[in-house]
């Protein structure tokens, strides 16, 4: 096994068990802690790895992945090659952004959204357009965002004088900033409330918007566009939104970026003789030349039946090779496999 290998890193075999492993991380956790070895670098590198390594093998479907492809590396929540795929669609939509300043007391930011936008395997390979609908609190049109019925004007709160916050003396000479308990922090006291948003300064409005997915987005990628959430009340910053895309798991293909990985059984006829086989792949059947001689787990290569991602990159299909061996042979075969053995031996 390689020094790197997450098992080897663990000191585990291949073959160990979800408690096997578990013992072995807390082990190796507690030997390399910080707090036994301070100040030691290697220490630390060597908690990186650990943790790494568990992360991946106690997770059934990394494991497999990693078992399978040598990575776990399936997962990917970032948008690398997609750039900001979301924003300009956004965009469109206006009033994101809020007119606020962070990091000020006062109006409170409106809620992060989150949107799933869930994808077959066939559309996130080949790209597809999704329709998507939500709810989003916006600006209240009738007052402005304001909360006061129009003709009338938020009082300045006379507790904290608009601050949003008071002082509190906690004895001596220490004080606290504490949220205004007449205004909730807003810094103003309405009367007469807008009867639209009865006060609040929002509105919720349904959101449609057709997205086009792009070829080759994975599963977990998201984006976070700034400003895209529920608008702040009276003023605050809008929230962000949050979409991530969800895709389904294929029974026979597992896809990595632009390339799709899947394992084949060969006949051992094949292996022994070389031949041609039939491969699925997400463009069609497709011929694969099996060299005489190939032995099971090799990893062969379809050029260009990945993902062709609209920048013009191709992917490709590797398909691992497992030997097919009948389990109940025929008496016919049977009768040839001793034939065979007795040439071979
Ligand atoms: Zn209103
Ligand atoms: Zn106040």
């Amino acid at each position: 096994m390689a020094e790197n290998d997450y098992y080897s890193v663990l000191g585990v075999s291949k073959s160990s068990t979800q408690d096997e492993l578990k013992r072995a991380y807390r082990n190796l956790a507690k030997k390399h802690h910080p707090d036994r070895n301070p100040g030691s670098k290697e220490s630390e590198e060597k908690l990186k790895r650990i943790n790494e390594a568990y992360t991946v093998l106690s997770d059934p479907e990394k494991r497999s992945n990693y078992d399978r492809y040598g990575t776990a590396d399936f997962q990917s929540i970032n948008m690398d090659g997609f750039g900001d795929l979301f924003s300009q669609i956004f965009r469109g939509f206006g009033g994101f952004g809020g007119f606020g300043q962070r990091g000020r007391a006062g109006p409170p930011p409106g809620r992060t959204l989150r949107i799933t936008i869930r994808l077959t395997f066939e559309e996130a390979f080949f790209g597809t357009e999704k329709e998507l609908a939500f709810k989003r609190k916006e600006r209240c049109e009738t007052c402005g965002a304001s909360g006061a019925q129009p003709g009338t004007t938020p009082k300045r709160c006379p507790t904290c004088q608009g601050q949003g916050q008071v002082m509190r003396s906690m004895g001596g000479f220490m004080t606290v900033a504490q949220t205004c308990p007449s205004c909730r922090g807003l810094g103003e006291i309405i009367d007469s409330p807008c009867k639209t948003c009865r006060g609040t300064g929002l509105q919720s409005k349904r959101m449609e918007l057709t997205v086009p997915i792009p070829p080759g987005v994975e599963d977990s990628m998201g984006q976070r566009i700034q400003g895209g959430g529920d608008a702040g009340a009276r003023g605050g910053l809008n929230g962000d939104l949050i979409v991530i895309f969800s895709v389904k798991r294929h029974k026979q293909f597992v896809r990595r970026g632009l390339h799709v990985y899947m394992e084949m059984d060969i006949p051992f006829s094949v292996a022994v003789l070389g031949g041609d086989v039939d491969v699925p792949t997400m463009w069609g059947t497709s011929k694969m030349k099996i060299k005489k001689g190939t032995k099971g787990g090799t990893i062969l290569r379809l050029r260009g039946k990945g993902v062709h991602a609209q920048d013009g990159r191709q992917g490709d299909q590797r398909v691992r090779v497992k030997i097919h061996i009948p389990k109940k042979p025929t008496k016919e075969q049977k009768k040839y496999l001793e034939s065979f053995a007795e040439v071979f031996d």
